[in-house]
């Protein structure tokens, strides 16, 4: 029987519900059981994909090609469960769905209305796709009160009656703030958290408490008194150095205990040595390498989130601390490199979209190259890279991208055509942005002997896309003559997927995002080997 764990959030927004439904699952997991992560976004776009990653975070893409809502790779990382299209649904994709029903005529002349129609379409959404899993955690985006979250919370609170209390249960993120003025740690907006939640009819079983001390006694006890919940299932969710502690946090504070309580389940303590490792490994790091991010905006960190923690298990996979330097591409253009640059063992030009601060990119892809510092592309990045290597290596100096405007030698360009398994698929330009990148997973052949293959160890991957342009095979030859090789292409041969340039320490670019597909306990081996080509560059600084 699956159970089902709904997760609110209350008093603030960024309290950290996304990693605290992840360490929940992974606690449960530690415990033996089988689980699943989902997320239900109240907003109104159909899916993040149209969002700017500069205001809601990156966006996060699925094998089967779904863009997520970045909490998705929280999830995976945390459990290792490969997140799906149906683990995140916005307020959107659930009205576009009961319109076109609505349109087709499908509900026989009834008038269409929140409830029951909007709150059905929810809890068809939660309930469907699922297998042998033990748990489905589902985390509610926003907080308590929004207006746009009441027909999500509304169908979480009929789903109890529909599953019943046994197999259901509500756990609230919360705030409790100190005030240094009165040096104490207050209770009162959890109190009032709760009673919104109440005031939709959901009284939490479990109320996890964000506070940047332990949550004394007699506080814990006042929580219990006013929110209507065990004193034991009050806990606290202390401030934690990294995020990987946060699991091992929760659990000592008892919420794994609470919530098998709460289902009336017995089961062995959980294992948790894989964590304790990690938390080992991250806390004494046996050296440190830099990394400069170059890119457009530097702004919300949310924005590259998996990059961030893909270059950490890169960094735990080497058992060396990863320090990131985000670099304006700007400074490349104009002003003086070298002292932006300082103690940097690595350039990584991550996923970007536009002209703005491409010049950049491509300055930054040239100083690596002439000047032997590790190199890694990733999707724009690796564009960056082809265009810097056409027009400084093979001499085609007008080399460009058509994302900027025609050029006369466009080397990377839109495909309109191109195959995903037995499908075709085709894009104009100009036609819909939503959606209509070559998305999700495809397979990638890597050629014998080149660096890439030698990372894999192997000859067949598979790699996440999120993109429109891509490189143009017209100019392999070129640019292969001129030292950069195409050492990995899809099956059919017809789209570039990694670029190398064999006469440097390490320089890749590849067209995916190799980052999405990282996790803590394995790491992406292209990560690892680039950190471990940062570490070899510090050794020459
Ligand atoms: N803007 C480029 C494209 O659409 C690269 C996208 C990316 O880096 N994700 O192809």
């Amino acid at each position: 029987m699956t159970r089902f764990i709904f997760i609110t959030g209350g008093v603030v927004s960024s309290l950290g519900k996304g990693l605290a439904s992840a360490s929940l699952g992974a606690l449960l997991q530690a415990r033996g059981f089988k689980v699943r992560l989902r997320k239900l976004d109240p907003y109104i776009n159909v899916d993040p994909g149209t969002m700017s990653p500069y205001q809601h975070g990156e966006v996060y893409v699925t094998d089967d090609g779904a863009e997520t809502d970045l909490d998705l790779g929280h999830y995976e990382r945390f459990t290792g469960v490969s997140a799906r299209q149906s683990d995140n649904v916005t307020t959107g994709r659930i009205y576009s769905d009961v319109i076109a029903k609505e349109r087709r005529g499908d509900y026989l002349g009834a008038t269409i209305q929140v409830i029951p129609h909007v709150t059905d379409a929810i809890k068809n959404f939660v309930t469907s796709d699922l297998g042998d899993e033990d748990f489905v955690l589902c985390e509610i985006g926003g907080t308590v009160g929004d207006i746009e979250g009441l027909p999500f919370l509304e169908a979480i609170r009929q789903l109890r009656n529909d599953l019943g209390r046994d197999n259901t249960m509500y756990l609230h993120l919360t705030l409790v703030p100190y005030i240094p003025t009165a040096g104490e740690l207050k209770t009162k907006p959890t109190q009032h958290s709760v009673k919104e939640l109440l005031s939709v009819g959901i009284q939490p079983d479990i109320l996890l408490c964000r506070a940047d001390r332990e949550i004394p006694e007699a506080e814990r006890r006042k929580i219990a008194l006013f929110c209507n919940v065990r004193e034991e299932a009050v806990i606290s969710a202390l401030d934690v150095n990294t995020i990987y502690n946060v699991p091992l946090s929760y659990h000592n504070e008892g919420l794994d205990e609470q919530v098998c309580r709460h289902f009336k389940i017995d089961t062995p303590a959980p294992d948790l040595s894989r964590w304790n490792q990690i938390s080992d490994t991250v806390t004494k790091p046996e050296g440190e390498v830099s990394i400069a991010i170059v890119g457009k905006y530097t702004g919300l960190r949310d924005a590259y989130k998996s990059l961030a923690e893909a270059l950490d298990h890169g960094g735990i996979a080497n058992n060396v601390e990863v320090g990131t330097q985000w670099v304006d591409s700007e400074i490349f253009e104009t002003g003086d490199v070298l002292s932006h640059l300082e103690g940097i063992h690595g350039i990584l030009v991550p996923g970007g979209f536009g002209e703005r601060g491409s010049e950049g990119k491509i300055a930054a892809a040239r100083f690596a190259r002439e000047r032997k510092i590790p190199y890694f592309g990733i999707c724009f990045g690796m564009q960056m890279a082809v265009i810097e290597a056409a027009r400084n290596m093979a001499g085609l100096n007008k080399a460009g991208s058509t994302e900027f405007g025609p050029c006369e030698h466009p080397v990377v360009g839109l495909m309109t055509e191109w195959l995903q398994g037995n499908d075709l698929q085709t894009r104009e330009a100009g036609g819909n942005l939503g959606g209509t990148m070559r998305l999700g997973a495809y397979p990638c052949v890597l050629e014998k002997g080149t660096r890439v293959y030698d990372i894999y160890g192997s000859k067949d991957v598979s790699e996440r896309h999120r993109h429109r342009y891509e490189v143009n095979t017209t100019y392999r030859e070129a640019l292969e003559k001129a030292g950069m090789k195409f050492s990995g292409m899809s099956p059919d041969g017809i789209l570039p997927e990694i670029v190398e340039i064999p006469d440097h320490p390490w320089y890749v670019g590849v067209q995916f995002h190799p980052e999405l597909k990282s996790r803590p306990f394995e790491p992406h081996p292209l990560f690892t080997s680039f950190i471990a080509g940062a570490i070899d560059q510090s050794r020459l600084v």
